[in-house]
C-alpha cells in the first residue's frame, strides 16, 4: 500500500501520468481537477459554484476542494465505518482483491495550506505520503506545449491566456509545498521535457524503487 501525490505545472503532463502510473500499478488515482469538472457537468451546487474560478484559471475554494477530496477517499473504500481509525484500502483486512494496491494524488496539494489539509487526512486514515513525485518541464517546452494544447483541447481554461496565468500561479502557490516537502525528504524530481513514455520510465523506476524499499520495513 502506498501513496504517492504528483506535481507538475500545466503542460508538464501530470494527468497523463498520473493515469499511466495508476494503471500500471493498479493505484486509485484522485484528481481534483477532474472530481471539479464532473461536479461542473452535473451542475451541482460546488460545480456552479467553481465553474467561474476554473475557467479563469483560478484556485477553487479549499471548502470544495476537500470536500470532494475527502468524499472520494471515502467513497472508494468499503469499509463499514468510514471514520474507523484503520487503512480503508487494506487487502488484508477486508480480503477485497479489488481494493487498489495504493493512490496517487493528482492536482492537490496547490498550496501549504493544502498540504496540511493532506497530512490530517491522511493522519485520521491512519496513512503517510510514501512518495511526492514532481515532473519538472523548463518553462520554454511548457509553453511550446500549452501553444499545442490550446489549440485542440476542449477545456474552457485551455485557451494560451489562461494556461499562462495557471502556471503563474503555479509558481507562486504550489512551488512553496514542493519546498516543503523537499525538507521532509519525500520529494522526488523527475525531468519531464521528454517523451511521455521516458518520463514515465523515470517515474516507474523512482516508484518501484520506493515500493521496494517499503517492502522491506
Ligand atoms: P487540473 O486538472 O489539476 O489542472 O485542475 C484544473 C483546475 O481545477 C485548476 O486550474 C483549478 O481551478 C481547479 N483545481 C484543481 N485542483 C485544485 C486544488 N487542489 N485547489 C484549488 N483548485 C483546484
Amino acid at each position: 500500500m502506498i501513496n504517492i501525490v504528483i506535481f507538475g505545472a500545466p503542460g508538464a503532463g501530470k494527468g497523463t501520468q498520473a493515469q499511466l502510473l495508476a494503471e500500471k500499478f493498479d493505484f486509485l488515482h484522485i484528481s481534483t481537477g477532474d472530481l471539479l469538472r464532473q461536479e461542473v457537468a452535473m451542475q451541482t451546487p460546488m460545480g456552479l459554484r467553481a465553474k467561474a474560478i476554473m475557467n479563469r484559471g483560478d484556485l477553487v475554494g479549499d471548502d470544495i476542494v476537500v470536500a470532494l477530496l475527502d468524499r472520494a477517499l471515502r467513497q472508494r473504500s468499503t469499509l463499514p465505518n468510514p471514520d474507523a481509525a484503520v487503512d480503508p484500502w487494506d487487502r488484508e483486512l477486508y480480503g477485497d482483491p479489488h481494493r487498489p494496491e495504493g493512490c496517487i494524488i493528482d492536482g492537490f496539494p496547490r498550496t501549504v495550506q493544502q498540504a496540511q489539509t493532506l497530512e490530517f487526512i491522511f493522519n485520521k486514515l491512519q496513512r503517510k505520503i510514501d512518495c511526492v513525485v514532481a515532473i519538472d518541464v523548463p518553462h520554454d517546452e511548457l509553453v511550446r506545449r500549452i501553444h499545442e494544447r490550446a489549440a485542440i483541447s476542449g477545456r474552457a481554461d485551455d485557451t494560451e491566456e489562461v494556461i499562462r496565468h495557471r502556471i503563474e500561479l503555479y509558481d507562486q502557490q504550489t512551488q512553496p509545498v514542493l519546498d516543503y516537502y523537499r525538507v521532509s525528504g519525500m520529494l522526488v524530481t523527475i525531468d519531464g521535457s521528454g517523451e511521455i513514455a521516458e518520463t514515465n520510465g523515470r517515474i516507474c523506476k523512482t516508484l518501484e524503487l520506493v515500493m521496494h524499499l517499503k517492502a522491506k520495513r
